[in-house]
């Protein structure tokens, strides 16, 4: 083939047409899928921690993409870096490996502070890197005469929603639905160490934890509780699994969210910020033993630890190493976090980093100005669209942030300024709301 017979470049609006967002909405709804809902807006362009809807409104994101673009939205290095990999090398199967590869497995080690003989498996996704996780757990066989078969997760786990990561999360509507799932999971009360030790016996393979429950509202294993479950585990014969899909990679101020547990896992999975947007997931087997658990052709993926995915993962992990990014993420969470806590219309915050949750009171501290029942919470996160902020809203009464890890001081005071009055305006469309259904 000659290039005279390639396809003259057109732009990308030619390519997927141009329309308003309203258009566009109509169109999803007649070519997607049902699963998401409707979609809140439709973004067509992002600066830094700033993107910009079909429409030309500009909103700060305070989301980012649920803790994914950690370096916000079109980095110069990281879109730099990806655009040389894909015009030098794109895809290779797993029957080859490629530079990039084999050095974003070795700072991953290095920087999860994984001991020697410590391996990474590379997916493409969270589930997936929790799917690699759930077959390293059942190659934790015990004995023919004591056969493991047992593996323990907490009630609130999100660890993802293809079929064996579904079985480690705990929510019934996400569950039930697809029932029979892959047997032997036992989910046991959150942060309760006594019914921790009760599940864990010598049947079982491991125990999957979230440092913090992102999807659950951000919240946090109480102090202690890893250290415990390290030594429950480890006295049981039993792996350590942590989901670090969405605290790790920086997220909480740290590398890991385990860092300073003082505790050696049997494995971590990772994901969502990882690529700074691109799609890679990873999982980390510590040790010679953990990681000689899956043998040659026990495990495998067409797409995973491709070329492109992992220079994007390796300029991501470069530039938070080089740019202060990490202790960006302590100061401007912690500037957030007290700064909120001390609005009346907030009850509690929580979290770490830029990993953040807020329980929300009512509109100037008044509790009772919102009905028991109403999605208080949902309605902030409308209001803070109108307003111009992406935020999320996990729970009804609960406010999710996850930010670029580069949030500025400046931006982290707009919102702060902007939540009372967005807490005040969300309270009264509910009201107007409830007066006309009665
Ligand atoms: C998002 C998430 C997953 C699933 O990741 P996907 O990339 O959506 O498959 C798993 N575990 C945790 C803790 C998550 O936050």
């Amino acid at each position: 083939m000659t290039t005279e017979n390639l396809p003259e470049a057109r732009p990308l609006s030619e390519l997927a047409g141009a329309s308003s967002g309203s258009e566009w909405l109509a169109r999803y709804q007649d070519s997607l899928m049902g699963v998401f809902g409707t979609p809140q807006r439709v973004l067509v362009r992002g600066q830094g921690c700033y993107v910009w809807d079909a429409d030309g409104k500009q909103y700060l994101d305070l989301l980012g993409g649920i803790a994914v673009n950690a370096l916000g939205h079109a980095h110069p290095f990281v879109t730099s870096v990806i655009s040389s990999q894909l015009s030098t090398l794109g895809h290779v199967s797993n029957f080859f490996t490629s530079p990039t590869q084999v050095a974003l497995a070795e700072k991953l080690l290095q920087v999860t502070g994984a001991p020697s003989g410590s391996k990474v498996f590379f997916a493409n996704s969270g589930t997936e890197a929790n799917e690699a996780a759930f077959k390293l757990a059942r190659r934790n066989r015990g004995t023919p005469e004591k056969p493991r078969t047992k593996v323990v997760a907490l009630e609130g786990a999100f660890h993802g929603r293809t079929m064996g990561a579904l079985a480690l999360t705990a929510k019934k509507a996400y569950r039930e639905p697809f029932e029979p799932l892959p047997g032997g999971v036992v989910h046991v009360a959150f942060g309760d160490l006594d019914a921790l030790a009760a599940a864990v016996d010598e049947t079982t393979q491991a125990v999957f934890l979230e440092p913090i429950q992102g999807e659950a509202g951000v919240i946090p294993l109480p102090a202690g509780y890893l250290a415990a479950a390290r030594k429950i585990t480890h006295d049981a014969g039993a792996l350590l699994i942590v989901d670090e899909v969405q605290t790790g990679m920086g997220r909480t101020g740290t590398w890991l969210a385990i860092e300073g547990s003082g505790i050696v896992p049997d494995a971590v999975s990772l994901a969502k910020g990882l690529g700074g947007g691109f799609p890679i997931g990873a999982l980390v087997t510590f040790g010679a033993d953990n990681s000689a658990r899956l043998a040659a052709g026990q495990h495998g993926t067409t797409f995973g630890g491709n070329p492109v995915a992992t220079a994007a993962a390796l300029a991501t992990v470069h530039a938070i190493e080089t740019q202060g990014v990490l202790a960006n993420v302590r100061s401007v969470g912690e500037r957030l976090r007290s700064a909120l806590a001390a609005l009346p219309e907030v009850a509690q915050v929580r979290g770490r980093g830029l990993l953040i949750g807020i329980d929300l009171v009512g509109p100037g501290g008044d509790g009772t100005a919102v009905a028991a029942g109403a999605n208080l919470a949902g309605a902030v996160v409308n209001a803070a669209l109108e307003a111009g902020f992406i935020i999320n809203a996990p729970g009804p009464r609960t406010i999710r942030l996850a930010p670029p890890l580069i949030l500025t001081a400046e931006q982290a005071d707009t919102f702060i300024a902007a939540l009372p009055g967005l807490v005040a305006t969300a309270a009264g469309q509910l009201a107007a709301a409830e007066k006309e259904t009665t």
